[in-house]
């Protein structure tokens, strides 16, 4: 039974027809995508929609995870399968690109450089009826953050009119990226074949991409994941240059600190902090980037955090620093599933070649930009004051086992002492 746009109910899907597989070739005709090819023209448009099937070129569809929401909306009826986007109005307030990296076929491998330029790079797809839709779309806004106006308050943070307004606004350029996997490239990046990596990404969901192990010859994916969202303090076009100094951030998303502000962790004052030290530097002549991901909790998701925090907190002799990294390995297998390898991609989008001063402690992180040839100048450690009490366990456990600190590493002696609260209060 399925619902009906007037709130009824129905005992027949909104049309009842024959499943479509996917199984079978592209019809004759339809644009196929060379990767990395040096111009949109050549490289040809990613076709993910799933009204016309004959013209599809990859696996998977728009919207990443959100792609579930539209098939719900579809069996609802509140929205026709038929839809196509109008995109009047729709195109970037600023234009990205392109730049050399775009053409490197090992250098960008999970999104599509040329995604928010789509009614531009393939007008004449459009208008010959292929249903393109942008994988990438950039907008400004103003951001107004709470830390902020109290850095204006404590004399850090001047507001200039440009890049800060009296209000404690951030004048910013925003970008919301979607993946777009290159399968071959994605495999390399991670030491795996293809092959490999298609069977595994087929049978670790339950099946949900046949043509990952039917269609070798589509060889890009639109997985249902997050994507990434840009905040850009200055003008988009400095990333670009090496010359102008660059304040950059790669935040992954921590709901519970980002957003509600639980204390366990360091992820909203680091991104706070980062945010200030964007717009200090943008206001300095620089430009700033903080470049979030959505990968929640480690990418383990919320639950799997929640089950590890009352293991951190439940186990003898309490929330250690020594036992930090133990803990989420008996939980969920490993230690963090966020794979750093993809991330720098988005930097090299923008055309960054040298970040100045890299806000974060992570040296997974800094590997991956460093060894994606990224230069990256001074590191800025989060200040001791901005760490919250509960969250000395996670810093000292991870400047430990690695992470950049000015300061001395904490032993293991240390880290035996370090101990957060307990559950009960
Ligand atoms: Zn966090």
């Amino acid at each position: 039974m399925v619902a009906e746009p007037g709130g009824g109910v129905s005992a027949e899907p909104p049309k009842a027809r024959h499943i479509r597989l996917t199984s079978h070739s592209a019809a004759a005709g339809t644009p196929t995508i060379q990767w990395a090819a040096p111009s949109a023209a050549e490289r040809g448009p990613v076709i993910g929609t799933t009204s016309t099937r004959a013209h599809r070129n990859v696996i998977g569809t728009h919207s990443g995870s959100y792609s579930v929401y539209r098939a719900l909306a579809v069996a609802a009826g509140a929205l026709s399968p038929a839809h196509r986007a109008d995109l009047t109005n729709t195109d970037p307030t600023d234009v990205i690109g392109p730049y050399p990296q775009w053409s490197r076929p090992e250098t960008i491998v999970s999104l599509d450089p040329w995604g928010a330029m789509v009614s531009e790079a393939f007008a004449a797809e459009l208008a010959a009826g292929y249903d393109i839709r942008p994988t990438i779309a950039v907008t400004k806004a103003h951001v107004i953050v709470p830390e902020i106006a109290a850095a204006m308050a404590a004399g850090r943070l001047h507001p200039d009119g440009r890049v800060l307004l009296e209000n404690g606004a951030a004048l910013v350029t925003k970008a919301a990226i979607e993946p777009v996997w290159f399968l071959p490239g994605v495999a390399a990046r991670f030491g795996c074949t293809e092959t490999a990596l298609r069977r595994v990404l087929f049978e670790e969901t339950g099946g949900m991409y046949p043509e990952l192990v039917t269609r070798g010859d589509l060889e890009v994916f639109l997985p249902p994941i997050g994507g990434q969202t840009l905040y850009i303090f200055g003008a988009p076009r400095d990333l670009a240059d090496p010359n102008v100094e660059l304040t950059a951030r790669v935040h992954d998303e921590c709901n519970g600190s980002d957003v509600f502000g639980s204390d366990i962790c360091t992820c909203r004052p680091y991104l706070t902090h980062a945010i200030e030290e964007c717009i200090g530097g943008a206001q300095r002549g620089g430009v700033g980037l903080v470049a979030y991901s959505r990968k929640e909790g480690r990418a383990l998701g919320e639950v799997t955090k929640f089950l590890v925090y009352n293991a951190r907190k439940r186990q003898d002799g309490g929330d250690t620093a020594d036992q930090y990294f133990a803990r989420t390995e008996c939980v969920a297998g490993v230690q963090d599933m966020r794979f750093q390898e993809l991330m720098p991609d988005v930097l090299h989008w923008l055309g960054v070649r040298k970040i100045h001063r890299l806000v974060s402690m992570s040296n997974l992180k800094y590997d991956a930009i460093t060894g994606s040839g990224i230069e990256v100048g001074e590191r800025v450690n989060i200040p001791d004051e901005l760490i919250p009490a509960d969250a000395r366990v996670e810093i000292d456990a991870k400047m430990a086992a690695g992470y950049f600190t000015p300061g001395p590493v904490p032993g293991l002696a240390e880290l035996k002492i370090t101990k957060g609260r307990g559950l009960a209060r």
